[in-house]
């Protein structure tokens, strides 16, 4: 990373990081952007920075013509799907023909010289290509058995568009989607090349986002040094082996009761009624809020535990399984499975290392200190005497306490490949050195020694 790299790189570095997260953004005027776009094909070559997929999400504001543009246009690629739908499953059930979005965009081409469907030439016409190749993945997907079979889409569910031709304004920070003109966002477009596409899309709750997907180089985060297990629980979202409780959001069971009003008075309006129309969209405005704390506090943690530790250990919960049982709706609230997700990712993105430790190793009825392992701990028993050594246990802590040891057995026992450092970067040696040598040989970690060090 550093060493034998040209001078001013680092600097260039630091400055392409920078507005990775948008500081010199707002200062930066035209001459540093062009400066930085000058660049970017020879920082990309450089070997210290990983390049990531990386997908943008971002609120967008569209003015009033453009919203009764997109109000059709969302109409017409719903029509478009259906009917395309229809036309093979039909075609399939009737005559046992396999229809391809080849043959129907031929069919496309027509209809939109026909009077009845002329309104189809309004709206750009790779969205309406992009449309039928999505229905082609779609029944792919149905049929390597990896999905359901194709559904039809309703209004309520809003809607999507897929754009090819993004403006070339974007190097200007502007997002010009085809026949829609200049479209206003909540932030400032990122600093990546043009995206292939962009997906305008309504959700229920009536808001629109833009999505896309490019390539981006991430810096590694310096290496700290530490390493921590996780015990995810219900009472509390995450229970940290340094003895850290972090809370667990409880966002569904808080909004609950304003939700069920909200609810309670959808029932009750008449059907077809545009009192009915808007308290829906209360409703899904009411589900939208609870989602988005949700999903900001999973980031908040998950940001956090790849900033501060080197390696992560978690439990391999089976959350399917657990989601059936009796605690399923806190199960679901807490998201035990989009926690994991992004953890993965971002410890992927800066070069840290997630350890699962396997979903059958007993890490509540361990004593952490000397090892013995109960027979039974009820659930409702939050702290516990060991019976052997006397100590005195908070249950989740020792968990969490058990996970990091497990996972550093893992590291040290075991085969070393299943560490995922990157090449190049200096974290291998330092995370080994965590680890005493002399018991990492010897295979004999002891559990009490090494957690004790970590989880100061
Ligand atoms: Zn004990």
């Amino acid at each position: 990373m550093d060493g034998n790299e040209p001078a001013g790189m680092s600097h260039l570095r630091r400055m392409t990081r920078a507005s990775q997260f948008g500081v010199a953004r707002a200062r930066a005027g035209r001459p540093a952007a062009c400066f930085k776009a000058a660049l970017r094909p020879a920082l990309r070559y450089h070997a210290c920075m990983p390049s990531v997929q990386r997908s943008y999400r971002i609120r967008a504001f569209p003015n009033g013509a453009q919203r009764r543009f997109l109000d059709r246009w969302f109409g017409a690629s719903r029509w478009l799907w259906n009917t395309a739908l229809d036309i093979r499953s039909a075609a399939y059930r009737e005559c046992g023909l396999k229809l391809t979005g080849i043959d129907l965009s031929r069919w496309l081409t027509a209809w939109k010289r026909t009077d009845q469907h002329e309104w189809l030439a309004a709206i750009p016409a790779t969205c309406l290509t992009q449309i039928l190749r999505d229905q082609d993945r779609a029944f792919s997907n149905f049929f390597a058995k990896r999905a359901k079979y194709p559904r039809f889409k309703r209004r309520a569910t809003g809607g999507s568009l897929r754009f090819q031709g993004v403006g070339t304004a974007w190097s200007k920070e502007v997002l010009v989607l085809p026949k829609l003109g200049p479209l206003k966002l909540a932030e400032a477009l990122p600093d990546v090349s043009k995206p292939d596409m962009v997906t305008l899309r309504q959700d229920s709750a009536g808001r629109y986002w833009v999505s896309f997907s490019a390539e981006v180089e991430i810096d590694l985060l310096p290496v700290t040094g530490r390493m921590i297990g996780v015990d995810l629980g219900l009472t509390h979202l995450a229970t940290l082996s340094s003895g850290e409780k972090v809370a667990a959001g409880k966002h569904y069971a808080n909004r609950l009761r304003y939700l069920r009003r909200q609810q309670r008075c959808l029932s009750r309006r008449q059907k077809g009624s545009k009192r009915r129309e808007k308290q829906k969209i209360r409703v899904a405005r009411a589900h939208a809020k609870i989602a988005d704390t949700r999903s900001n506090s999973l980031h908040e943690l998950t940001t956090r535990l790849v900033r501060e530790f080197d390696v992560i250990c978690i439990e391999d919960l089976n959350v399917k399984a657990m989601a059936r049982g009796m605690h399923a709706k806190s199960i679901h609230d807490a998201a035990f499975s989009e926690f994991r997700r992004q953890l993965t990712y971002k410890a992927n993105w800066y070069g840290r290392t997630v350890i699962a430790v396997d979903r059958w190793y007993p890490s509540s009825k361990l004593c952490s200190g000397c090892g013995h392992k109960l027979d039974e701990l009820r659930l409702d028993i939050r702290r516990w005497k060991c019976p052997k050594c006397g100590r005195e246990h908070d249950r989740d802590i020792n968990a969490a306490q058990n996970i990091l040891a497990d996972g550093i057995r893992q590291i040290a026992g075991g085969d070393p490949r299943c560490m995922r450092v990157e090449p190049g970067s200096t974290c291998t040696e330092e995370t080994r050195a965590q680890v005493p040598g002399d018991e990492a040989r010897s295979g004999q970690i002891h559990a009490s020694g090494t957690e004790r060090e970590h989880a100061i």
